[in-house]
C-alpha cells in the first residue's frame, strides 16, 4: 500500500513529486481509510495542481498521543553524558516523554525560539495506523501507517529546570514540532529500518547517521508502548536523535538560522528560526 499523504489547509492530499490530488477529507480521517485511498490512487486522473512544502501543514495535525524516545542512538547518549552526566547504561528502561500535539507545525513553518538554549534534534517519526494493544515485535511494523521526518526542538534550559528533570514542556513550546513533508508508507523506502538521516544548520552538516543505529528500533518501540497503553491511529513516535546536537557543543539555535532535516526517501524539512 503505497502513498505520500500530506495536509494542505486541513485537507488530505496525495502527493507525487509536487503534484497533488485532493481527497476531500480531513487528514485525520484519511489515516483510518488508507485501504480505500490506496485503491483510489490506482485509478487516479490528472493532478489537481501543484504544492510546495510551504503550502503544507503537519501530515498528522491532531494526534491523540505523541511520544518521544530519548537517548536512542549510542553516539547521542555519549555526547549528552559528557555535558550532563547521565550515568546511563544502554540496558536501562527506555526514556519516553511527551511532546504535546499542540507543538506540531508543518515542514516549512518558522520555529519560534524562546530563551537562548533552544536546540535541534532531527528524528524519524513513525505514525501508528491501527489501534494496537500488546503487539509483539514481529507484527509491530504492520501497525505503522507510515514514516515522516520530525524535528524535536528542545528548550534545554526548561528541560532541566525542575528536579528531577521533566522533558515534556521544554519539548512542547509552540512550533517545537515541525513534521512532514508527507506521511510516506513504509513500502516506499528501500529498508524502513535503515535510512540515512541528517541535519544541517545554515548548510553546515551537524547530524549525519542512519536509522539502523537506533538502539531500540521502531518495532521494539511500538511493542513496548503497546504493552503499557493502547496506541491509536495517528499517534506519533519520535524515535530519538543521533549525535551532533548543539547542546553537546555549547551552541544553540539563533534567530535567522535555517534548520534543514533530511531522511532518505522521506524528503526534507526546512524551518527558519525566528
Ligand atoms: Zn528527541
Amino acid at each position: 500500500m503505497s502513498f505520500r499523504l500530506a495536509n494542505w489547509a486541513e485537507q488530505a492530499v496525495l502527493l507525487d513529486g509536487d503534484d497533488y490530488w485532493a481527497l476531500g477529507i480531513d487528514p485525520m480521517d484519511a489515516l483510518t481509510r488508507l485501504d480505500e485511498i490506496h485503491r483510489s490512487w490506482d485509478g487516479r486522473g490528472a493532478p489537481d495542481g501543484q504544492l510546495s512544502a510551504a503550502d503544507l501543514g503537519p501530515p498528522v495535525p491532531h494526534p491523540k498521543q505523541v511520544f518521544g524516545y530519548g537517548l536512542n542512538y549510542r553516539d547521542h547518549v555519549e555526547e549528552m553524558d559528557e555535558v550532563d552526566y547521565l550515568g546511563r547504561t544502554t540496558n536501562e528502561a527506555p526514556v519516553v516523554f511527551t511532546k504535546y500535539p499542540s507543538c506540531l507545525v508543518g515542514p516549512a513553518a518558522p520555529v519560534a525560539l524562546v530563551g537562548d538554549q533552544c536546540d535541534y534534534e532531527c528524528e524519524l517519526v513513525a505514525v501508528i495506523g491501527t489501534e494496537s494493544r500488546h503487539v509483539d515485535q514481529a507484527h509491530a511494523w504492520d501497525r505503522v501507517a507510515g514514516l515522516m521526518i520530525g524535528q524535536d526542538i528542545s528548550d534545554r534550559a526548561l528541560q532541566v529546570e525542575a528536579t528531577p528533570p521533566q522533558f515534556n514542556l521544554g519539548k512542547s513550546r509552540e512550533s517545537f514540532g515541525p513534521t512532514g513533508p508527507a506521511l510516506v508508507s513504509p513500502d516506499m523506502v528501500a529498508n524502513p529500518d535503515d535510512l540515512a538521516i541528517s541535519c544541517r544548520i545554515n548548510g553546515e552538516l551537524r547530524q549525519d547517521s542512519r536509522t539502523s543505529f537506533l538502539m531500540r528500533p521502531v518495532a521494539e518501540m511500538v511493542a513496548y508502548l503497546s504493552s503499557i497503553l493502547t496506541l491509536h491511529p495517528g499517534d506519533l513516535i519520535f524515535t530519538g536523535t543521533p549525535g551532533g546536537v548543539g547542546h553537546a557543543q555549547g551552541i544553540y539555535l539563533q534567530p535567522g538560522d535555517v534548520i534543514r532535516s533530511e531522511i532518505e526517501g522521506l524528503g526534507a524539512l526546512e524551518n527558519t528560526c525566528i
